[in-house]
């Protein structure tokens, strides 16, 4: 076996992964770099403090956040090129993946400063695997915007060739992105909703965004949760599938003698969608041509 596990700890930055609910999925190789390491900066170290006297490792933490997270990757990048071995952990899951992580790793590789990842729980892979939802192709999203226009709009920018987009989602935000993603897919778009995963109360909820809104309107989901769909491409006329929004607004405009919103208003009449989603459309269109 070529393990390193009897080698002293190389000097440099490890970024550990920990466990997103069950302490069992901490793998024998986190424990051993977290108990070699000279210094464990952790998003909370409160929160790994508690994972750490679990383990009975009494290693000293420093605090490692998205408020320090600049000054802090100075401080450590300088012990770091001063020698130290370094690890990096999270409240949970894998440092980087929606969580403070990528600006050090940055910071090291351009600093000459040898990286490792200790790969273990995250919680977009996890909610994948068991979502039944394609796993050859998809897309980690993180979270959604809390604003239901710029919500509404990273929706509609989503690539539907049926591969899967994984989100995580906030519990007191989950009815009111469904209402969007039923607004933007139509109410039969299947979706995947992956709750507590690996922990006591874990839940899988596979259903049609309408049904899932009915069964949430009837309970309230806590925890944290992973949201996952994967859209299959518009079954648009052909007609509607080659001209652009701004395209068919332009030609109105000029047949129909009509003020742009009064064709965008007619367009998306036309196109069952709704006037915010063309006006969107419209915008990005716009942008784009810039
Ligand atoms: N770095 C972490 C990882 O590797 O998964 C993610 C950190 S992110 C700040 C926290 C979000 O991940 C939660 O709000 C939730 O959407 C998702 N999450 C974390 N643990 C989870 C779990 N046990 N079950 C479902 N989702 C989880």
């Amino acid at each position: 076996m070529p393990a390193d596990r009897d080698q002293p700890l190389a000097p440099g930055l490890y970024l550990v992964a920990t466990p997103i609910g069950n302490l069992e999925d901490i793998t024998l190789r986190a424990l051993r770099i977290l108990r070699s390491v000279d210094r464990i900066a952790c998003e909370d170290t409160r929160q790994t403090q508690k994972l750490l006297n679990h383990f009975e490792i009494k290693v000293p933490t420093v605090s490692y956040h998205m408020h320090n997270e600049l000054t802090r990757t100075d401080e450590l990048i300088e012990e770091l090129i001063g020698g130290a071995r370094i690890a990096i952990v999270s409240d949970a899951g894998t440092p980087g993946i929606a969580d403070p992580g990528g600006q050090i790793a940055t910071a090291a590789i351009a600093a000459g400063i040898s990286i490792f990842p200790v790969p273990g729980a995250n919680a977009a892979i996890s909610g994948l695997i068991a979502s039944g939802l394609p796993t050859d192709s998809f897309t980690f999203h993180g979270f959604l915007p809390a604003k239901e226009g710029q919500r509404k709009t990273a929706l509609e920018a989503l690539v539907r060739n049926g591969s899967t987009h994984i989100f995580y989602e906030a519990p007191h935000r989950i009815e009111d992105t469904l209402a969007d993603i039923e607004t933007v897919f139509g109410p039969a778009q299947h979706v995947v909703i992956a709750r507590e995963l690996t922990k006591l109360h874990e839940e899988f909820l596979r259903a049609t965004v309408a049904e899932l809104r009915t069964t949430l309107s009837a309970r309230t989901i806590r925890g944290e949760m992973v949201l996952l769909l994967a859209p299959a491409p518009a079954a648009a006329p052909a007609q509607q599938a080659q001209t652009s929004i701004a395209e068919a607004v332009s030609a109105l405009m000029q047949t129909a003698g009509l003020a742009e919103m009064d064709a965008l208003k007619r367009i998306a009449r036309d196109r069952g969608i709704g006037k915010s989603q063309a006006y969107r459309e419209l915008q990005r269109e716009q942008n784009r041509r810039k």
